[in-house]
């Protein structure tokens, strides 16, 4: 949703932290020259403007709620070239994605501009330019949806589970993105101790936290959580 919560008045959403307004979860990744995005939720356009991001090579989607997909059109102005934009994701999310945003899809000889995206299932490992990614399996409640690591980063968001195959595909990481949504327990998310459980199986020497809900007060939360753990906020920039 993110935080603030629209109508609530919280200490969280009323924080004057920057750190606890938090737009929906997604992230870019500028590697071997290329600039990946994961995910376009509907703060997409506000998130690229605010971060200087002019360029993207090609999307990763994690699943296709609403939370990170529906920025998709912004993608637009980024294929102006007469290129299209490459959008990897699994088979299921990417029949969603083409449901959803059926429009881009249809015959473009009305003269009317579309997003131009090419949509590109994912299985297993596969290379964009140079870089090697690794999709796997995330618990989201009854939804399987996709995980991706690159080199010694993964990126784990909206998890409530974890398979025994993807705790293998997760070993030996310098960096791992996790969902952690609040305290209490939740049907599609990890709750903040289930997050940690699970750092402290896998032991990934930096763990950010992200998809956190108004529950989670950045600083007091921050003060208690072990070494190497962090919450990510909007805008946090990690070299790996
Ligand atoms: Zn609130
Ligand atoms: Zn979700
Ligand atoms: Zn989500």
């Amino acid at each position: 949703m993110g935080v603030p919560h629209l109508g609530c008045t919280c200490s969280v959403c009323t924080s004057t932290d920057p750190r606890n307004r938090r737009m929906r979860t997604s992230a870019v990744l500028a590697v071997d020259d290329q600039t990946l995005l994961i995910d376009t939720g509907p703060d997409f356009r506000t998130q690229a403007l605010a971060n200087g991001i002019t360029h993207i090579d090609a999307v990763l989607l994690t699943h296709s709620h609403y939370d990170h997909v529906a920025g998709m059109d912004d993608l637009r102005p980024l294929t102006r070239y007469g290129d299209t934009m490459p959008i990897y994701g699994s088979p299921a999310t990417l029949r969603d994605v083409r449901q959803r945003f059926s429009y881009a899809f249809e015959d473009a000889s009305d003269g009317s501009t579309r997003p131009a995206l090419e949509l590109l299932p994912v299985t297993r490992r596969f290379a964009i330019g140079p870089t090697w990614i690794v999709p796997f399996d995330v618990e989201h409640g009854t939804w399987t949806i996709t995980g991706y690591r690159f080199g010694n980063l993964a990126y784990a968001t909206d998890a409530s589970g974890l398979s025994v195959e993807s705790r293998r595909t997760l070993q030996g990481l310098d960096v791992l993105v996790l969902d952690a949504l609040r305290f209490r327990p939740h049907p599609t998310h990890f709750s903040l101790a289930e997050a940690l459980a699970v750092i402290e199986e896998l032991r990934p020497r930096r763990t950010f936290l992200v998809h956190m809900n108004h529950d989670i007060d950045h600083a007091s939360v921050s003060a208690f959580l072990p070494p190497g753990v962090a919450l990510a906020y909007d805008g946090l920039c990690i070299e790996v």
